[in-house]
């Protein structure tokens, strides 16, 4: 609705994973009574019912939603400033460790949100290996976006700057598209040359590589106008590239097996029944922490049933070239980088 909502979250407050988790919600919907139910892309009203809404702008309703959620929550002081950037550096490792990442641009990822978003699939597919979600990926591309334009404009300017043109313009100024709806809806290209006008750059470049391109983000540029860094170690614990449906009861059937993965140079695929693990037997509940107990470079000999066959097979553990990444204080920073992270920061 466009004045109210109703968010149910299963747990107690004082649990502190559920308290954040709400936090999180309440500022992502918060959001979206400006971005969404009243700016929105053309294509989400108003509402043709007779045909699928397909629209490349979910990265722009979602992904920017995610990303003001979390700002909002450092500018009104509930996180700190390492909070917000641990936050914004796990959807980095999200991303960046996805094999999707290099293969489904964001606007891709927005047009095919009816088969990614929740969907369930009748027949296996793998797009957990070929697609990426655009909340995460526009999260990122908001981060990065906000920053180059405050770089570039000196601080003169910012993505949200670029928010309240886009609901000036479209919102409150365009003839109403429909009676029950004030406004119309923005096509893509129309937040494209919002960005560009607003700033008084030419933005061409980032929306082709990034937003319908699959290159990796300009982390570095962008975060450097406020002094800080990425940084990138290789990942210490191993990965198997195994994931199972989490929280059913019974067997550990894998769902997914990442590309390039040791779970894959073992020969495991989806649907596989995972049995024993070094001779232990195994279920849901205790796969994960019996494959724990292996270190890097460890092999792990597993059993596990496909179709009505048992077979065998050994996991070398931690052959993968997986990244943690922390974005960090630059140790030379200049006043001038801390004062823009500081206006960022809090809104100014
Ligand atoms: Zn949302």
């Amino acid at each position: 609705h466009l004045t109210s909502t109703q968010i149910i979250q299963p747990g107690a407050l004082a649990e502190p994973g559920v308290y954040e988790s709400t936090l999180g919600t309440v500022a992502h919907e918060f959001f979206h009574v400006w971005n969404v139910k009243r700016l929105r892309p053309i294509e989400l009203g108003p509402w043709d019912f007779t045909r699928p809404a397909n629209t490349r702008s979910l990265w722009i309703a979602e992904g920017l939603t995610n990303y003001y959620g979390h700002l909002m929550i450092k500018r009104a002081e509930i996180w700190d400033e390492s909070r917000f950037l641990s936050r914004e550096s796990e959807t980095i490792n999200n991303i960046e460790n996805a094999p999707g990442s290099r293969l489904t641009s964001a606007e891709e990822s927005s047009l095919i949100a009816p088969f990614i978003d929740r969907a369930q699939h009748i027949q296996r597919t793998n797009l957990a290996n070929t697609s990426i979600s655009y909340y995460p990926k526009g999260e990122l591309l908001g981060l990065v976006l906000d920053l180059l334009i405050r770089g570039r404009t000196d601080g003169k300017k910012s993505l949200d700057d670029v928010m309240r043109r886009m609901y000036d313009e479209f919102y409150l100024n365009s003839p109403n598209a429909t009676y029950y709806l004030r406004g119309r809806g923005y096509r893509s290209a129309e937040f494209q040359r919002v960005v560009s006008e607003v700033s008084g750059i030419r933005f061409d470049d980032f929306f082709t590589r990034h937003v319908r391109g699959v290159d990796v983000l300009p982390y570095d540029e962008a975060l450097s106008y406020v002094g800080l860094h990425l940084v990138q170690q290789r990942e210490s614990e191993h990965y198997s590239g195994i994931t199972v449906n989490v929280g059913t009861p019974g067997s550990a059937i894998i769902g997914n097996v990442i590309n390039g993965s040791a779970a894959e140079d073992a020969g495991l695929q989806p649907g596989d029944e995972i049995l024993t693990i070094d001779g232990k037997k195994v279920m849901n509940k205790d796969w994960l922490s019996t494959l724990n107990r292996f270190k890097q470079g460890d092999r792990a000999p597993i059993s596990f049933k496909r179709d009505r066959r048992t077979l065998r097979t050994t996991l070398v553990l931690g052959a993968m070239d997986r990244f943690e990444y922390r974005i960090e204080e630059m140790k030379d920073a200049t006043v001038g980088q801390k004062a823009l992270r500081a206006a960022w920061l809090k809104g100014e």
